[in-house]
């Protein structure tokens, strides 16, 4: 028998030229920040230090709203084509460096390249053009015609997809008329920095897109300022009910992105193998730092043995390591404190009465590393049941009808996503109708179209991203 060797195939990062500190980018300029603090960006990988950014205060979030709003007037006085004429330049930019921001992305986020490559980039792309394609025919869409733009937007985005939450936001704000003043998440700063060079490279007028870094301060300095006319948030639901608490009262639009606890439905008429796979991509995939990750893996109890046991073969060839390795099916965890976060929750879980499964794997020594795991003998009252872990944790529970898988899918707080496996169309049917989720996938896991909307019930937010309902959230009645 042959004696296959792994040999690893990593990216070069030579494509890079990294700084080794950045400032603001506000009205068309990268500029100091007024607090004249700067925090290092690392790897989550190997704890290199990449970078520094800045730490903005109330004066550098005083500039990037006043520059939005000259911005506004430039820009929604343009003529709707000439807006479409810089998306679609933005997209091509975002094309051509991709391979740049690909790289970038998993260096410092932990991703794995074949994500950041194969799907993060080019869905940041596809998310441009679709709504570049939008931006001359606002006005001739029965949908939304005679609404105006809120004018200047707040966008704060977390550190999962930092890319594609990014281009989520700004593209469909810049086509609707609007500005924005966005901040990344403090550990995933770097491809918003670079997507303001791209800003710069495509002529956009000044003031258009505001970039600020900071931490959760300069967030809250950017949802409380007076002259923000929407606020678009993705991340914890904590975070987001103190937005919704801080806008209260405020003629303030607003949408939350916020936490998930999926259900993953097999039913036993399901294709076991498929089903599978796309078990393992609906937790696995980014780590699980997924909003929408199927966590929550529902088996009909006829086939549960049988499934565990091949999901946990499936499960032993994952390859974890090297973010930057083509090879790499799952990376590094994104911060030590979601390190710790996930080994807490775990730890719960066990002490709770969890049967845990770990892949045996060896974790590189630096960086922030969590292996895949399984629990099965799960309560639905654990946390581990309850709780987003965001990490790669798959929780199973067991169900015997169709009506009692929908009772447990719904019992939580969440309303994000959910997943139905099983070779009757009717059961999809009738399955999804009755689950309280934002997205429902049928025989597979975590596609997504910048065409379909996206977003959730419940705690897991309000508001839609994506195609013609997230063009709404950017628009308002004429007064
Ligand atoms: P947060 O909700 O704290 O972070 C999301 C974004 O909000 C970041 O840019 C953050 O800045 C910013 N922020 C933090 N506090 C405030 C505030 N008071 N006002 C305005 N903006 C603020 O998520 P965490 O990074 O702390 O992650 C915690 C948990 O949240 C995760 O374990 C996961 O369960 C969940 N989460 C869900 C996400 C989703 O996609 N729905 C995404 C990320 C996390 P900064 O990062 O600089 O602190």
């Amino acid at each position: 028998m042959v004696n296959w060797q792994y040999s690893e195939s990593i990216e070069s990062r030579e494509i890079l030229d990294i700084k080794s500190k950045y400032t603001n980018y506000i009205g068309g300029k990268f500029v100091e920040p007024n607090s004249k603090k700067y925090i290092d960006t690392i790897s989550p990988s190997t704890e290199e230090v990449l970078s520094q950014i800045a730490i903005s205060n109330q004066n550098d979030v005083n500039k990037a709203v006043k520059a939005a709003k000259s911005g506004f007037e430039i820009w929604s006085s343009l003529a709707p084509y000439e807006r479409s004429k810089y998306l679609f330049k933005l997209a091509r930019l975002i094309q051509e460096r991709s391979r740049e921001f690909a790289v970038l992305e998993s260096l410092d986020g932990g991703k794995p390249i074949k994500e950041s490559r194969d799907f993060d980039i080019p869905q940041v792309a596809a998310n441009f053009f679709y709504f570049a394609g939008w931006a001359d025919k606002i006005d001739l869409s029965w949908s939304t015609k005679g609404l105006k733009p809120h004018g200047v937007v707040g966008q704060i985005i977390p550190w999962n997809f930092p890319l594609l939450m990014l281009a989520w936001k700004v593209a469909p704000a810049l086509a609707t008329g609007n500005t924005v003043v966005l901040k990344p998440a403090e550990t995933t700063s770097l491809t918003a920095l670079l997507f303001a060079e791209i800003c710069d490279q495509a002529g956009l007028p000044n003031g258009v897109v505001n970039i600020i870094t900071g931490d959760g301060t300069t967030g809250s300095l950017i949802v409380n300022h007076q002259d923000i006319n929407k606020i678009a948030f993705t991340g914890s639901t904590q975070v987001g009910k103190l937005i919704q608490k801080s806008l209260a009262g405020r003629e303030v639009g607003l949408t939350l992105e916020l936490g998930g606890k999926a259900a993953n439905i097999v039913y036993e008429d399901a294709a076991i193998d498929q089903a599978v796979e796309g078990v393992v991509n609906g937790i696995f995939f980014n780590q699980g730092h997924v909003c929408c990750a199927g966590s929550r893996l529902l088996i009909q109890e006829s086939v549960h043995d049988q499934f565990i046991s091949k999901l946990e073969k499936r499960m032993q060839a994952l390859r974890v390591g090297n973010p930057l390795d083509k090879n790499t099916d799952i990376g590094a965890i994104n911060s030590k404190e979601q390190l710790n976060k996930i080994t807490n929750l775990v730890d719960e879980g066990v002490a709770d009465g969890g049967n845990i499964f770990q892949t045996e794997c060896e974790l590189p020594g630096n960086g922030f590393w969590f292996k895949p795991t399984l629990f099965t003998d799960v309560q639905p009252s654990y946390s581990i049941a309850r709780e987003e872990i965001f990490g790669p944790v798959l929780t199973t529970l067991t169900f015997r009808t169709p009506d009692e898988a929908v009772e447990i899918a719904n019992n939580t707080e969440y309303g994000l996503s959910a997943g139905v496996w099983t070779e009757k169309g009717s059961k999809i049917l009738w399955t999804a109708d009755r689950l309280e989720a934002g997205v429902v996938w049928a025989n597979t896991f975590n596609k997504f179209d910048p065409a379909s909307p996206f977003g959730g019930y419940k705690e897991s937010g309000f508001g839609r991203e994506g195609g013609r309902h997230g063009l709404l959230s950017y628009l308002k009645e004429s007064s």
